[in-house]
């Protein structure tokens, strides 16, 4: 049989791991060509070298996840259509803002039987309403597109710490096997939904969830306090993903990717961290600021996530529905003090 050929669009810090779990899985398994393709953003290094190079020669991404070899079967490829041409199997792993651009660019470029996964946090939104990052995929490209989401810290999976992941899809559960069995690994135990809308709404909406919860720790308000943001963050999530997907279900929540996913991102993600900082600065340094300062080219999901949900909210009339939501928004863009975070509480949601 035909063996199944690998690329992953996207290098950052979990674009670098996902090709190092799959590449570890692609050796060992026959259904799938050995060499795994990843596409870099090509950059220049402060020694004056190209990342793409760098990482062929030493086998590591030493910009967004030093220290940790990828396997000697991921290439480095800074050409995005070379890279992807020979794919059937494509993984999309790019901060979100990036994704249209470079489905634009790939309009035509890949193999008709193309399957691809997203694992990308994040939506667009344009005039006819929300577009979650699979279907951006699906529309421009035509092609099927699973998401894979869970609580993944990326740094956590390089070192091969025990966690979980949820694939969901949309039919096909013979394609969601595939996914999994290209990512399961004794350590990474990946688990397939028939929910892709719920799955990738709560990846996309924890992040919100995260910026509340770090405010809340800029302003040292305590584990109590965390805990009910993240309570009634979680209830927002629900309402929010039923109320644009009816067929979202209910036990999706309690997947890797609902609960244990906001948990994890609460306690130890970059939306946590860079919205703790500024909440200790009074909401003085901007996100972008302290972005570029704290995470070294990594980049935060959640700021923008919160504007596009608000938008949401807005063209809906459905702002007095999620207070948590559409506070975050308002103290990202400096409209209300941090602590506002928890004033939420003096409304009532009207959803159960
Ligand atoms: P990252 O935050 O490390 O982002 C930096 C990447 O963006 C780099 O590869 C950089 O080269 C690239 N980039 C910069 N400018 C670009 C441009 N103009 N066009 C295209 N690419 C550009 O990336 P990441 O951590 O791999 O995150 C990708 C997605 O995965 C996000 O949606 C994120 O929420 C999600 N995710 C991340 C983690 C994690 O722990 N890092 C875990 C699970 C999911
Ligand atoms: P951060 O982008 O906030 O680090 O979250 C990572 C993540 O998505 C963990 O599942």
């Amino acid at each position: 049989p035909v063996q199944s050929r690998v690329t992953v669009v996207g290098s950052g810090n979990w674009g670098s791991v996902a090709a190092k779990l799959i590449a570890s899985n692609t050796l060992k398994l026959n259904a799938f060509h050995d060499e795994v393709s990843m596409w870099v953003f090509e950059e220049k290094l402060p020694s004056g070298e190209k990342l793409s190079e760098v990482i062929n020669r030493t086998n590591e991404n030493v910009k967004y996840l030093p220290g940790i070899k990828l396997g000697k079967n991921v290439v480095a490829n800074p050409d995005l259509e070379n890279a992807v041409k020979d794919a059937n199997m494509l993984v999309f792993v790019t901060p979100h803002q990036f994704m249209e651009g470079i489905c634009k660019r790939l309009v035509g470029k890949i193999r008709k039987d193309a399957e691809a996964i997203s694992l990308i946090k994040g939506m667009e939104v344009k005039k006819e309403g929300p577009c979650m990052i699979s279907s951006l995929i699906t529309e421009h490209l035509g092609i099927n597109c699973c998401v894979l989401m869970g609580a993944n810290i990326a740094n956590e999976i390089a070192v091969e710490k025990f966690s979980e992941a949820t694939v969901g899809y949309r039919k096909n559960k013979e394609i969601a096997d595939k996914w999994v069995q290209l990512f399961n690994t004794s350590y990474f135990m990946v688990s397939p939904v028939q929910d892709v809308e719920g799955v990738e709404l709560c990846g996309t909406l924890k992040n919100v969830v995260a910026i509340a919860a770090g405010f809340v720790d800029g302003l040292d308000m305590g584990n109590n306090t965390k805990a009910a943001i993240m309570r009634i963050g979680l209830r927002e999530m629900k309402a929010f993903s039923k109320l644009l997907f009816p067929s979202v279900k209910d036990s999706t929540f309690f997947e890797s990717c609902g609960v244990a996913e906001l948990i994890t991102t609460c306690l130890g993600g970059r939306n946590r961290k860079c919205a703790e900082a500024f909440a200790r600065n009074g909401g003085k340094r901007s996100f972008d600021e302290l972005e570029a300062e704290m995470l070294q080219g990594q980049k935060l999901q959640g700021v923008s996530t919160a504007k596009e949900v608000y938008e949401v909210l807005s063209h809906r009339g459905w702002l007095e529905l999620f207070p948590l939501f559409s506070t975050v928004h308002e103290i990202c863009i400096g409209r209300l003090p941090p602590a506002a975070i928890v004033e939420y509480s003096e409304h009532t949601p009207k959803f159960s």
